[in-house]
């Protein structure tokens, strides 16, 4: 039945991690900070359909500092030509961050807890170093959690 795949599924997210579920870093659609929003930039961003896109700052993707809604760029007048930057710095969506070997049961509840559904993923580099370093791995979100729980067999 479904009611049961649901409960075996649900039960089954204990045994996996953030990094079974996300998606990867190379396939997360985002825009440097430096992004200008016209007319054609905006189109394009809205043509990708995603709700929630990571903004990252001087170049660098493991620079992630915030995040664009595409809901932001409805009120944008396109001939302003704001970069990507000037509009975050107004909306100040914050950015989540969780490690790739979290549970998912614990993702679940930060999730329930806070505001956002969307976390960054990072993973440890050099353990061995006292100043950790990370590099970021990918996008996890609610829908992340959703699907594995109802695609249990
Ligand atoms: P919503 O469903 O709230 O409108 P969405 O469709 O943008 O938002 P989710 O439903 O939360 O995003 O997630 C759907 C899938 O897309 C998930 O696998 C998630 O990891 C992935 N995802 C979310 N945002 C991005 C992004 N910016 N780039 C690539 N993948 C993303
Ligand atoms: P500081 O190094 O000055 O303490 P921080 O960049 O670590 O600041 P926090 O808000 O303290 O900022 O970070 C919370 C967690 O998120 C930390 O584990 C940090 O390593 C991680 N983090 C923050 N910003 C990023 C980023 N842009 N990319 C990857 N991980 C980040």
């Amino acid at each position: 039945s479904n009611e049961l795949k649901i409960a075996v599924g649900a039960m089954e997210i204990a045994d996996k991690v953030v990094s079974d579920v996300m998606t990867r870093i190379n396939d997360v659609f985002m825009l440097p900070d430096t992004t200008i929003l016209n007319a054609r930039t905006v189109m394009q961003i809205v043509k990708m359909g995603y709700t929630r896109i990571p903004v990252y700052t001087a170049g660098d993707k493991n620079n992630v500092t915030d995040l664009l809604f595409v809901k932001d760029l409805a009120l944008l007048d396109p001939d302003d030509n704001f970069t990507v930057k000037t509009v975050c710095g107004y909306h100040k969506h914050p950015v989540k961050f969780v490690m790739n070997d979290t549970p998912l049961p614990c993702l679940l509840e930060a999730f329930k807890k806070g505001d956002g559904h969307l976390a960054m993923v990072k993973r440890l580099v050099n353990s061995s170093e006292h100043d950790p370093a990370y590099e970021l791995v990918g996008v996890v979100t609610l829908e992340d959690i959703v699907e594995e729980i109802l695609q249990a067999e």
